[in-house]
């Protein structure tokens, strides 16, 4: 029996977040190995442009995550779930860790602007 695929493609917010932290390599070379989901990334691209997050940007890409995530679960039982830009299939469990961790970065990304803002603010030693 040969395995079946899904490819599943992040909306457009999710995506661009999904590029920001294509950070070690890229994902034509290395598949998800290529990806630094590290809420450094995450932070930083959330405040560019502007300087800082705004909370609705947050709460947009949580619908995202939630979005993609709901897509996978009804996906059959057993397939490999690719996401678009990542060049790589998952498990479905292997995909909800990864979106726990994007989502744990996107709770995270705030309280690491600040704290990088208040860092730089008190200037070096
Ligand atoms: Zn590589």
């Amino acid at each position: 029996m040969a395995d079946n695929h899904a490819t599943l493609t992040p909306a457009p917010r999710l995506a661009a977040l999904i590029g920001a932290c294509e950070k070690l390599c890229e994902a034509e070379c290395c598949g998800v190995h290529a990806f630094d989901f590290s809420p450094v990334h995450v932070a930083s691209h959330l405040s560019a442009y502007t300087g800082n997050i705004r909370e609705a940007d947050v709460v947009e890409l949580r619908g995202e995550l939630r979005d993609l995530m709901r897509a996978a679960e009804a996906i059959p039982d057993g397939w490999m779930i690719g996401v678009a830009g990542m060049n790589q299939y998952f498990k479905l469990e292997e995909l909800r860790a990864l979106a726990a961790d994007v989502g744990r970065c996107l709770d995270l990304a705030p309280a690491v602007r600040e704290h990088a803002d208040q860092l730089w603010a008190k200037g070096t030693s």
